[in-house]
């Protein structure tokens, strides 16, 4: 089973993360969260997942504006503007123990009496944490990820807003488990009607026929950074490409597919619920991944 999204710290042998808690870098031991934060107790927050390469922060405007905005969906003033969360990933990165690696920026709700009513919640706490990226393994990049079809669903647009990245991940790790338990790598999750949404913690793209596509948003995928790049991407090399409702039948029956995310960068699929792939990692993909790496390494 391979972690496609980020790192598992093993504090014997790698520098340990660094953490910036509510304005300044603070040691380990203090950074901490208290027992009545409603984030903990309610999943009553929003976050980032954010990564950085040789220092510098990948598309950060783009991460803030989507952590303002999910923090104003759920009504939660986060208590600094977005030039100071800018500063405070520069201060972050400055300090993480290598200069490639994965920040976790998040906001909670706060500490507040027992029960869900956010209203007596006054100080909304935020912490950012760096630390090191495990690399998506040779065996996942060069034969592709095995994904299958959760049973689990993705919450609806009427239940939760997938374009606010909250602290509620439960249904995805309960798809995740899925995918742990039988022996594949990630969980693909249906909307509602049975079409399909996104990965556990990443967008998901075919290719069929020369063409890319991907579930739109509304359908139940978070609106991911890492999508969008590609996106951009396809237009610059003129590869044709649509957000259009994708059945499993349409998984199944790809010429490619792979995952898109933060973490993962992006991940060719190999197997979807036992059906082989016919091109892991593919043409459109593999064209696609190497104008990544060169976005990655150019943009300032
Ligand atoms: N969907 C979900 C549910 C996620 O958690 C993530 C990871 N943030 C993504 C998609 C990919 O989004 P991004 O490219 O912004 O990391």
């Amino acid at each position: 089973m391979v972690d496609l999204s980020i790192a598992q710290h093993n504090a014997s042998t790698t520098p340990p993360p660094v953490c910036w808690r509510n304005g300044q870098i603070v040691p380990l031991e203090q950074a901490t969260v208290s027992v009545f934060d409603h984030g903990l107790l309610y999943g009553d927050g929003v976050f980032e997942g954010i990564r950085f390469y040789k220092g510098r922060a990948f598309r950060l405007q783009a991460h803030l504006e989507r952590l303002f905005l999910s923090a104003r969906a759920i009504a939660l003033s986060i208590p600094y503007s977005i030039e100071q969360l800018t500063q405070a990933v520069v201060e972050t990165i400055s300090a993480a123990p290598e200069i490639n690696g994965y920040l976790r920026l998040v906001v909670t709700r706060g500490p507040g009496p027992l029960g869900i009513d956010p209203s007596r919640c006054h100080s909304p706490v935020v912490f950012i944490v760096a630390d090191r990226l495990q690399l998506v393994s040779e065996r996942v990049r060069s034969e592709g990820a095995k994904v299958i079809i959760a049973a689990t669903r993705r919450l609806g647009a009427d239940g939760l807003d997938p374009r606010i990245k909250s602290l509620n991940y439960l249904n995805h790790i309960l798809a995740r488990m899925e995918a742990s338990h039988a022996g594949a790598d990630e969980a693909i999750l249906l909307n509602s009607a049975g079409r399909i949404a996104e990965g556990s913690a990443d967008n998901i793209f075919i290719v069929q026929r020369g063409e890319l596509l991907t579930p739109p948003v509304i359908e139940g995928a978070l609106d991911g950074i890492t999508r969008q790049a590609v996106l951009e991407l396809a237009e610059k090399l003129s590869i044709k490409a649509r957000e259009i409702p994708l059945a499993p039948y349409d998984l199944f029956t790809a010429d490619e597919c792979f995952l898109t995310g933060t973490g993962a960068e992006l991940i060719p699929v190999g197997y979807a619920d036992g059906r082989k792939i016919p091109e892991c990692p593919g043409p459109i993909y593999s064209q696609l991944l190497a104008a990544f790496r060169e976005l990655v390494n150019s943009e300032k």
